[in-house]
């Protein structure tokens, strides 16, 4: 459903600088050199396929006739080592050949058309030549639908437009050009005058002039901050869809801060019995964590926050926590986790802890058999059931609680934004929305924190329990790598310890990031690294992967768990929240498939236990100096969840980072997380300000944005309603 206002906001990705292109002619005077790049316009005199082996098109200029091109002067030519005196040479040619081409290609070129080309110009034997150049105009006589007949001259600096499906470039940038002219004039400016005065903003229709029309005359910085999208223009469309962005978090956080909720009011005794039941002695930061929940909690707003905690921080007591606060108050609390494999673990963490405290707990995932779940739902809509521990399945409509008070997701970037709705709308008595707590260990750069998560409160578990120690961590190259990890395995087994072994998803097809890997043999399969780890006879070798039923999988993470196996060979199942204390070594086969913050938390599983050494060795058959293998080198040097975060960011996009759609993240276009860090806080400044000054917008200065902000909502609805 695109609109003229989309076509017009259809950004050029990049600009050519017409003005410089050379004539041929001029090619010899202006004194380029073998090599050297360089944008050229001539007059097509022959066009024709060689088929030779490499078949291919050759394409012969010469200057453009005398007057046919008044636009192009010797003044405009790269001075550089220009002979004095040289001037044009009517005998110029310039040969141009793209390799490989089709029969038919050279009626692209018809005689006496007018081309502008760029790309790498040879001088040899006395002839200029650019092989497979960039075509960026073709014009004038009888050049066909692909041309610039009908379009812009090419002249100017000329915008590139990024490919659209189906449609030519020429028509795009004529679409473009003629909806930017007309919007231009009335572009609604949703942004208020005085933050645009604050923030050195051009008017929205100057901007969309200046991007698909740029003056001829612009010159210098100007010109440069255009040539590098880096131009006010551009810095105003980025501004305005953050701006846009963070109001409406705001709005959001505000309506949602509105309703009421069920105020938890545990016995004063509540948090010491907590303390007297825990195996261990909380944290301070999970002491500080714990406070601000239970604040919440007491608070007839329902609370939505985002818990932030590197991998190992103790984020599950600190939600046992809130639940037990909620079940001591005599209402109830609901676990989330994304994987059946985790909410089994939740509940053996968690079931001796609720059982001594009194609270009645539960586990519902799809996998739980049909008569067994129909007591349970029982249970749960009676309220007798306190703490349920579940997947997806607790947001199946059937399943009606009695009162829940809190709402935990654990590990929220694989839950979508619908999905947090879902769950707020589980509040059951009365219309009170449950209190919100979603757990992460994904530390999340700021500049993410602001947009993915704008609408919630922070609270960061800023502080690891005691004991820990960060895993030794190596690259193992190729097969001699994977011996030595082997033998470490072997080492650490009858030291009585154990080993994590992840390969990659089992389904060819399924693995993250073809594209950023070099040379990376076949995806390691889990079975031949099972059977290659079993041969060895003193090590006892389980495997656990997503396709293994139920049942099967908790027999052998059991196993596992109770110290009868030496070593796992798993998928990512066990990438989150799984925690055996016993464990010291972590394999990552063809890591350099994974994420860096997803192989972070892999090595966090390990180490858990008092005094041992954890090792996480990070297997790859990727070349010792290529990207990838620099990639790897960044968790080498670093076990700073955050720092890693960022580079992960840096590298690979928040939409690899959390799975866009999943995170429900909302759709960026103009912005930019990395280039415009500094731009997204001064845009969440600007939000917080106007909505301090008219949290209605109902002033007259801000009717341009109300009505922005409602013609955004109306898209914004159409996402959520793809992203769920
Ligand atoms: P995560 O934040 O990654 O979810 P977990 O909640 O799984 O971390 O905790 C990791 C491990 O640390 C678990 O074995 C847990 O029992 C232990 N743990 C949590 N809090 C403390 C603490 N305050 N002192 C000692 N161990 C703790
Ligand atoms: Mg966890």
């Amino acid at each position: 459903m695109a609109t003229v206002g989309d076509v017009a906001r259809l950004l050029p990705r990049g600009y050519d600088d017409l003005r410089r292109a050379v004539e041929v002619g001029w090619l010899e005077a202006a004194g380029l050199e073998d090599g050297g790049g360089v944008t050229a316009r001539g007059r097509v005199v022959r066009a024709r396929i060689v088929p030779v082996r490499r078949r291919f098109l050759e394409v012969v200029l010469e200057p453009p006739e005398e007057g046919a091109s008044p636009s192009m002067s010797p003044s405009t030519i790269p001075s550089s080592g220009a002979g004095a005196g040289a001037g044009r040479n009517v005998k110029e040619r310039l040969v141009l050949r793209w390799f490989h081409a089709r029969f038919g290609m050279e009626a692209r070129f018809p005689l006496g058309s007018s081309v502008v080309v760029a790309g790498k110009l040879r001088l040899a034997r006395g002839q200029a030549e650019m092989a497979n150049p960039e075509v960026i105009a073709v014009e004038g006589a009888g050049a066909g639908a692909a041309g610039e007949a009908a379009g812009k001259p090419a002249r100017g600096i000329r915008p590139r437009y990024p490919e659209v499906d189906g449609v030519a470039g020429a028509v795009v940038r004529k679409l473009a050009l003629a909806a930017a002219r007309k919007l231009a004039p009335r572009a609604r400016d949703g942004i208020p005058a005085a933050v645009a005065a604050r923030q050195g903003l051009p008017p929205a229709g100057d901007a969309l002039l200046l991007l698909h029309d740029p003056p001829e005359t612009l010159e210098g910085d100007a010109l440069a901050a255009l040539l590098g999208l880096a131009s006010p223009a551009h810095r105003r469309l980025a501004f305005e869809e953050l701006f846009y962005l963070q109001l409406g978090l705001l709005e959001r956080r505000a309506r949602a801060a509105a309703d009421p909720a069920p105020v938890c009011a545990p016995p004063a005794e509540a948090m010491s019995k907590l303390r007297a039941t825990l195996p261990f002695v909380l944290t301070g930061a999970q002491e500080a964590a714990i406070a601000e929940l239970a604040r919440d909690l007491a608070a007839p707003r329902p609370m939505q926050r985002l818990l932030q905690g590197d991998v190992g921080a103790g984020k599950t007591a600190v939600a046992f926590a809130g639940a037990h606060l909620a079940a001591a108050a005599g209402r109830q609390a609901a676990l989330m986790a994304p994987t059946e494999l985790l909410a089994e673990q939740h509940l053996a963490t968690l079931a001796p802890w609720a059982a001594a405290l009194g609270h009645r707990v539960t586990l519902l995932t799809a996998s739980t058999p049909r008569p067994v779940r129909e007591s349970q739902l029982a249970l749960i809509a009676a309220g007798v059931t306190r703490i349920v521990v579940g997947t997806h399945a607790l947001l199946a409509d059937r399943v009606a609680f009695h009162d829940l008070a809190l709402a935990i997701v654990d590990e929220q970037h694989r839950f979508g934004v619908a999905q947090r709705a879902r769950l707020r709308d589980k509040g059951g008595a009365g219309a009170a929305a449950p209190h919100l707590l979603v757990m992460t260990a994904t530390p999340i750069p700021r500049t993410l924190a602001l947009t993915a998560y704008g609408d919630l409160d922070l609270t960061i578990l800023g502080e690891l329990p005691p004991g820990r120690t960060p895993a030794r961590t190596h690259v193992a190259w190729g097969d001699a790598g994977r011996a030595k990890a082997d033998a470490l395995i072997a080492r650490e087994a009858r030291a009585g310890h154990q080993a994590f072994v992840v390969c990659p998803q089992i389904d060819p097809g399924q693995g993250p990031d073809d594209e950023l890997v070099e040379g990376a043999r076949t995806r390691a399969h889990v079975g031949a690294t099972h059977a290659r780890l079993a041969r060895n006879p003193d090590l006892r070798v389980g495997l656990v992967h997503g396709r293994l039923p139920a049942n099967e999988r908790e027999d052998v993470m059991g196993r596992f768990s109770r110290g009868e196996l030496d070593v796992l060979v798993a998928t990512t199942v066990i990438e989150v929240g799984v925690d055996i204390p016993r464990a010291t070594v972590m394999v990552v086969e063809d890591a350099e498939r994974f994420g860096l913050s997803q192989l972070h938390q892999l090595r966090g599983r390990v180490g858990r236990g008092q005094g041992q050494t954890p090792y996480c060795i990070l297997c790859t058959s990727v070349g010792a100096s290529s990207p990838a293998a620099d990639r790897l080198r960044v968790l080498v040097g670093s076990s700073d969840g955050f720092a890693i975060a960022e580079a992960d960011l840096a590298i690979r996009g928040p939409g690899e980072l959390f799975g866009t759609r999943q995170a429900g993240l909302p759709r960026i276009l103009y912005g930019d997380l990395q280039r415009h860090a500094e731009l997204i806080v001064e845009a969440r400044r600007e939000a917080e300000r106007v909505r301090a000054e008219d949290p209605t917008l109902s002033q007259p200065a801000h009717a341009g944005l109300a009505a922005a902000m409602a013609e955004r909502a109306a898209k914004v609805k159409l996402y959520a309603e793809e992203a769920g």
